[in-house]
C-alpha cells in the first residue's frame, strides 16, 4: 500500500531513541522528510545517521528539550510547519504520590500535557490552511489503565487526552486528524527504568520483573518498537483520514476491556 506520505515534513519529537526514533524511521522510510528532536545531541546525532542509511531519507536534527518554551523555540525555527507533528517525551518517573510535591506535579505537566499542546498551538492552523495535516500524540496504555507508580504519567496524559478529544473534532472537517498512540509494554530503554522501579518494589532483580511481565502480556512478548513506528506511519497516511480523535492501544491485548 502506498501510504501517501512521499514529500511530507514530519516532526517528531523525542526521537532519538524508543518508540519516537522508530515512528522517524517508519515515516522516512515511507518517504517523508524528517527532523527530529531530543536533548543529548551526540545520540540523537547517531539516530539521525541511523535513519539516513536505513532510508536515504532527508533527515534534520535539531537538539532541544520540548518541555521547555525555548526548546521547542529552537525546534519550530527549524521546522516551522510541519505536515506531520509527532508529540511525544520522556514519561515521568515512577514513585509514591506522597513524595510528589507541585514542583514534581508541574513538570510532569510541562513534558507530558502542555508540550504537546504547545507544538499543536503552533502548527494546527498552518495545517488547516494547506488543508492536510496529521497529528500524533504518543501518550500511553495507562490512559486507560492507569498504573500505580505511575501516577504522574496518569494524571498529566490524561489531562491531555481530554483536550486531544474536542479539539480533533474541530480539525478533521480541514484534512487535519489529531489521534493519540498509546503504547503499552514495548522494548525500549524507558521500560527498563519501569521495571527496575517495580522490581525494587516487588523484592526481586529488574531481569524477574522482566520475565514475569513479558509472561504475563496475552502476547507472551514486549513489543517491538518497529511494530509502534509502522502503525505510526499508517495513522499518518491519507487512507487514515477518516479516524480522528481515537485512542489507539498497542499492548499486545494486555488491556482486558472490551471498548
Ligand atoms: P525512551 O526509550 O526512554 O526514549 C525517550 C526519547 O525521548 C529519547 O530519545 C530521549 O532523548 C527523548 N526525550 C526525553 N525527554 C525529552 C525532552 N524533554 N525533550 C526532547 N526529547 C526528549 O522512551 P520510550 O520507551 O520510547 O517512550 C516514549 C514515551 O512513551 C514516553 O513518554 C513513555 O513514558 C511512553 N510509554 C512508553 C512505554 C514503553 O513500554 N516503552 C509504555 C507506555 C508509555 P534525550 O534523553 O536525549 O532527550
Amino acid at each position: 500500500m502506498d501510504l501517501g506520505l512521499k514529500g511530507r515534513r514530519a516532526l517528531v519529537c523525542a526521537a532519538s531513541r524508543g518508540l519516537g526514533k522508530a515512528c522517524a524511521m517508519a515515516l522516512a522510510a515511507e518517504g517523508c522528510d524528517v527532523t527530529i528532536v531530543a536533548r543529548r545531541p551526540d545520540v540523537l546525532a547517531h539516530a539521525a545517521d541511523d535513519i539516513r542509511d536505513c532510508t536515504g531519507a532527508t533527515v534534520t536534527a535539531v537538539a532541544a528539550d520540548v518541555a521547555s518554551a525555548a526548546g521547542r523555540a529552537l525546534v519550530l525555527a527549524a521546522l516551522p510547519d510541519p505536515d506531520i507533528l509527532v508529540t511525544n517525551a520522556g514519561g515521568p518517573p515512577p514513585g509514591d504520590f506522597r513524595d510528589w510535591d507541585r514542583d514534581r506535579w508541574i513538570a510532569a505537566l510541562d513534558a507530558n500535557m502542555l508540550a504537546p499542546i504547545e507544538m499543536i498551538r503552533a502548527t494546527l492552523d498552518a495545517m488547516i490552511v494547506r488543508r492536510w495535516g496529521r497529528i500524533v500524540n504518543i501518550t500511553s496504555g495507562a490512559v486507560k489503565a492507569p498504573i500505580d507508580v505511575l501516577g504522574l504519567s496518569n494524571g498529566a496524559r490524561a489531562g491531555l487526552t481530554g483536550f486531544v478529544a474536542g479539539l480533533a473534532r474541530t480539525a478533521v472537517r480541514h484534512g487535519v486528524t489529531i489521534n493519540n498512540l498509546l503504547p503499552g509494554p514495548f522494548d525500549t530503554d524507558r521500560l527498563a527504568v519501569v521495571l527496575a522501579a517495580q522490581a525494587a518494589k516487588d523484592g526481586i532483580t529488574p531481569e524477574e520483573a522482566h520475565r514475569r511481565r513479558a509472561a504475563a502480556n496475552p502476547a507472551g512478548r514486549f513489543g517491538d518498537p518497529a511494530e509502534f513506528g509502522a502503525f505510526c506511519a499508517f495513522v499518518c497516511s491519507d487512507q487514515a483520514g477518516y479516524m480522528t480523535g481515537q485512542n489507539l492501544l498497542l499492548d499486545g491485548g494486555a488491556y482486558p476491556g472490551v471498548f
